[in-house]
């Protein structure tokens, strides 16, 4: 008797998949962003918490005229030198 093969392509596939870093996502989603806050926070990113975080950035912008890192407390007066967006 000979055991059954297994097959793990799909599963190691799955296990090199990257995830939104994220946790409030119940199942996990799909990263679809890198992001890098200057100094202090990087993470994987799925494409719907990445836009919320730009527009998010943005709206800091156009009220206050700098986005206030909740870490560091520093001050950045565009979104670009606040975080870096890396496509995936
Ligand atoms: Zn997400
Ligand atoms: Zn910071």
């Amino acid at each position: 008797m000979t055991a059954p093969a297994i097959h793990t392509t799909s599963i190691e596939h799955l296990d090199h998949q990257p995830t939104c870093g994220f946790k409030r996502h119940k199942t996990p989603v799909t990263a679809t962003y890198w992001v890098q806050a200057h100094a202090c926070e990087e993470r994987l990113m799925c494409t719907a918490h990445t836009n919320r975080l730009r527009e998010l950035g943005h709206r800091l912008l156009s009220k206050h005229g700098y986005i206030e890192c909740a870490h560091c407390l520093a001050h950045f007066s565009t979104f670009e030198t606040y975080a870096a967006v890396v496509s995936l």
